[in-house]
């Protein structure tokens, strides 16, 4: 077999077997097919797809790519939830040690910064010390001593993905169904999951625009997560404008910390309460969703999520001072306000392009394997609904390069669109796929 061959054949409209797909993955994970090969064949299957069952054979290929972890050992029920990528989505940070502070394990493979999203391992590395990287071995011991866990695809764990998600970074080929349901569920599988929520964005700012097609790759993540005896539920949530209101590394990471000490905006405390009472139903331990909802409630406002995080970010290295003084995090050398052009209501925000120009900033990567900005981003001060006079600020802006600064000005102004009338804000959740 070859890879030229592959990659023609997917140029052509082909299905490919389930021997060519591990073939292409085992040969691009042991560095025998090279990433321009990689790049090619990726941006094939943008292009023309894959069914259903070529998806599945991706996915179980990136997870053969590594060891798959059995922790049912650890405990009966591994939680985990995996978002499709969005704009100001720091939904993890808090999520992972809220679920884990009600006594269920979180155990989570995450990723970095992806097209126009930013990731959360990028954000959780504006902490210094904090380890990204960890092996198999300190996965589980981690697990098993602090109740929660979340790293990066490593070596050992779904390799294939971790080298696919570099490349498709930066050779614009993340929107595609099956490229990312294979690279979530892979992961999902390789490191033992077995009670799964995916929130799977839909709008401007996510990688699926419609409600469609995000229906359609949350049946099929569903499916093949259900296809390998995981208990697997999707819910399809608001991305036409960022969540929250910071966009950008530490600035995302410091709207999490406040969130956790009992602050925070109302839409992302809304959404992480609403992921997490999914995740506890999940479980089976968790019955009813409004005292479910009641008691995360109570476990954020009393703190017990933010000691939560503080155990998970010190077994990983990271220097807990800076999650009880966040103003230790690393600020940018400029630091703007952006007034309103015109009095009115925001009608819409783009998130696509507040993501874009937070990248621009520096806070994402252009070739792979650059450094991130954890410094640069966006904080919006009106989003969607909200009624603005003319010269009040709509957002600040920090960033590092002057330059970069007044090109980020421009995008985000055209960002906004304006009524006169009063406009509602979209809702945060279209539907629960259970
Ligand atoms: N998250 C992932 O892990 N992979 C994708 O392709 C998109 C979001």
């Amino acid at each position: 077999m070859r890879a030229v061959d592959i990659i023609a054949r997917k140029r052509d409209g082909l299905t490919l077997s389930a021997e060519e797909i591990d073939f292409f993955v085992q040969g691009f994970s042991q560095g025998t097919v090279p990433d321009y090969q990689a790049a090619a064949w990726l941006m094939a299957v943008v292009l023309r797809g894959m069914d259903r069952q070529e998806t599945i054979d991706l996915t179980m290929a990136i997870v053969r790519s590594g060891e798959q972890l059995d922790l049912h050992e650890v405990a009966p029920c591994i939680a985990d939830k995996h978002s499709t990528g969005g704009v100001g989505d720091k939904t993890t940070l808090v999520v992972a040690p809220l679920v884990a502070a009600a006594g269920i394990h979180v155990g989570k493979i995450s990723g970095r910064g992806l097209g126009f999203t930013g990731g959360t391992l990028d954000k959780l590395e504006s902490i210094p010390g904090f380890r990204a990287d960890l092996t198999v071995d300190e996965f589980r011991a981690q697990l098993e001593s602090a109740g929660i866990v979340v790293s990066g695809q490593s070596a050992d764990l779904a390799p294939a993905d971790g080298k696919f998600y570099a490349l498709r970074d930066v050779t614009a080929t993340v929107s595609s169904r099956p490229l990312i349901a294979s690279s979530i569920m892979s992961k999902k599988i390789a490191a033992g999951a077995n009670c799964i929520v995916l929130d799977v964005k839909v709008g401007h700012g996510a990688f699926m625009e419609t409600t469609e097609n995000a229906l359609e790759l949350a049946r099929l993540m569903v499916d093949i997560g259900r296809g390998v005896g995981r208990r697997v539920r999707a819910v399809i949530s608001d991305m036409s404008q960022p969540l929250g209101n910071a966009v950008g590394n530490a600035v995302e990471l410091r709207e999490a910390l406040d969130t956790l000490h009992g602050g925070g905006p109302a839409d992302f405390r809304q959404h992480c309460l609403t992921i997490a009472s999914q995740m506890l139903v999940q479980t089976n331990l968790y019955e009813d969703e409004d005292e479910t909802v009641q008691h995360l409630t109570f476990l954020l406002d009393s703190q017990r999520a933010l000691q939560k995080l503080r155990q998970w970010i010190e077994a990983q290295g990271g220097d807990i001072s800076y999650v009880d003084d966040p103003d230790l995090l690393p600020t940018a050398r400029f630091i703007r306000e952006l007034p309103a052009s015109r009095s009115g209501y925001v009608a819409d925000l783009n998130a696509r392009e507040v993501g874009l120009t937070s990248m621009l900033l520096g806070g994402g990567r252009t070739k792979k394997g650059d450094p991130v900005e954890h410094a640069v981003g966006i904080v919006l001060q009106a989003k969607i609904g909200d009624r603005v006079e003319q010269g009040q600020p709509l957002l600040t802006i920090h960033a590092d390069d002057e330059a970069k600064l007044s090109g980020a000005r421009q995008r985000l102004l055209s960002a906004y669109e304006w009524s006169d009338e009063p406009v509602s804000p979209p809702p945060l959740i279209h539907q629960v796929v259970s």
